[in-house]
């Protein structure tokens, strides 16, 4: 027999970006929606992801916001869950913990507070202006991608702040739009990205995007003072000195760097000096055994990837919310319970390094040619990236490969999977 909504046990996941969606997915196979109610939580009307929002904030190439920018809604629920879940537009702004088993409830923007039985946290993290989208309705989103798009159509000179993954995958999308413009990356590592990347890795993307006539410089860096005022997109009106005391002409900087986790509204307590969550190898955490956190938002030393929170860390999340579901059964409700020490519980201990870094969306090698002789000699170059893969010697793969596996398309055919909603 069904038990009435409020006999249930109450899951509640807050963010439904890579990690939140997969966990949904996996949990919809066997979560029992008789003895069980999901909530899912977004600040977002709509599912963004990520590795495909540079391309769409410059031009209009595929229609990403179709094709990609999926709505929440019914279709979201899947397998047992249909019909048997719901999803809930809000941002989390506090948790009202509860005694340890109990549950609690989580406050929205709103007023409105979700009681949870088992909490899930997968909120990702912040990121620069330019991919930090609005959260009130798909039309705000709408409106600032074009505002985005016309900030880079109106520029002429453009200096972006930041040699990691997103200054990199940017510069390529705007050299694939804008043959022409001058555009500058600047970052204060001595080389692109960090050192959990090896060199030959670090300077092949520098190269790569120097023979598309993008301007690398390493090992400096805007002063204090204009980073300050960059930290929200800036029309200079005066050249930017760098600390090496360089002069460049940029007439639109755009902040690429400061990626932090999205965790501000949990206590410092539970944090590391960097605000992830500090979890257990289970992704609970250890003062709330009833909450999970998982995605970019933990701490963990690993770098921060879909990949990880899709592949690796929800399927573990999800063994673990349904065993903790039977040890709550099986103890009536009453005791502490021990994850940790049951064989069925899953353990994380880390996964493989791995990262495909864009440089624009590959073109035929006909296209390159037609640009470069036909337009006027403009300089496309090759677009396509790099990847890097943590095994044996560390291998490291090029445009072709890359391209395929993911800036031709930004692996956008894979969204609907996730979402289950069918652009039209
Ligand atoms: C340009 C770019 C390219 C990338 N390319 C790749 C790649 O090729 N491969 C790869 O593996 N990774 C890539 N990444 C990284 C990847 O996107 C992230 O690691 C991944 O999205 C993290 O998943 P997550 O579930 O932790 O967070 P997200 O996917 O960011 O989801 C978090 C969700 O939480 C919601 N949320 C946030 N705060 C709240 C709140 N307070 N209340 C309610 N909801 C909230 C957000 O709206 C969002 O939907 C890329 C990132 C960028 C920016």
């Amino acid at each position: 027999m069904s038990n009435s909504e409020s006999e249930k046990t109450t899951i509640v996941i807050v963010g439904a970006g890579y990690g939140g969606l997969s966990l949904l997915n996996n949990l919809s196979k066997t979560v029992d929606p008789q003895k069980h109610s999901v909530v899912l939580i977004d600040a977002r009307p709509a599912f963004i992801p990520l590795p495909t929002t540079l391309r769409l904030v410059v031009s209009d190439v595929d229609d990403i916001m179709n094709q990609a920018i999926h709505p929440y809604g019914d279709h979201t629920f899947r397998n047992k869950l249909a019909g048997n879940a719901k999803y809930i537009h809000g941002s989390v702004v506090e948790i009202k913990f509860g005694e340890k088993e109990n549950g609690g409830s989580v406050l929205l923007d709103s007023g409105e507070a979700v009681r949870y039985n088992i909490l899930v946290l997968a909120t990702g993290s912040v990121w620069p202006k330019s991919i930090d989208f609005p959260k009130e309705n798909r039309g705000a989103i709408e409106e600032f991608v074009e505002a985005r798009r016309k900030e880079f159509s109106k520029a002429s000179d453009i200096l972006l702040v930041g040699g990691g993954a997103v200054g990199i995958e940017l510069a390529g999308e705007l050299r694939d739009t804008y043959p022409s413009k001058s555009v500058t990356l600047i970052h204060r590592e001595g080389h692109l990205l960090n050192a959990t990347y090896p060199q030959k890795y670090r300077t092949g993307l520098q190269k790569q995007l120097e023979a598309r006539n993008i301007t690398v410089l390493t090992g400096d860096e805007i002063t204090e003072s204009d980073a300050s005022k960059v930290s929200e997109g800036h029309f200079p009106e005066t050249e930017v000195v760098t600390k090496n005391g360089k002069k460049l002409k940029a007439d639109l900087i755009i902040p690429t760097w400061g990626t932090h986790p999205n965790t501000s509204y949990l206590p410092s307590d539970l944090l590391s000096s960097t605000g992830h969550v500090k979890i257990l190898p289970t992704f609970q955490l250890s003062a709330h055994p009833n909450i999970f956190a998982f995605g970019d938002i933990i701490e963990w030393k690993e770098q921060k990837m879909a990949a990880k929170a899709s592949y690796f860390h929800a399927p573990k999340v999800a063994t673990n919310v349904v065993e903790y579901l039977r040890l709550l059964e099986v103890s009536g409700g009453s005791g502490v319970i021990d994850l940790a020490a049951s064989k069925k519980s899953a353990k994380y201990n880390g996964s493989m390094e791995m990262i495909m870094i864009t440089n624009g969306k590959a073109r035929s090698f006909f296209f390159r040619i037609f640009s470069q002789f036909v337009l006027n000699g403009v300089l496309f170059g090759q677009a396509g990236g790099m990847g890097y893969f943590d095994v044996l010697w560390g291998i490291v793969v090029g445009n072709w490969l890359t391209a395929m596996m993911k800036s031709k398309t930004l692996m956008v055919s894979s969204v609907p999977g996730m979402t289950g909603y069918t652009p039209k």
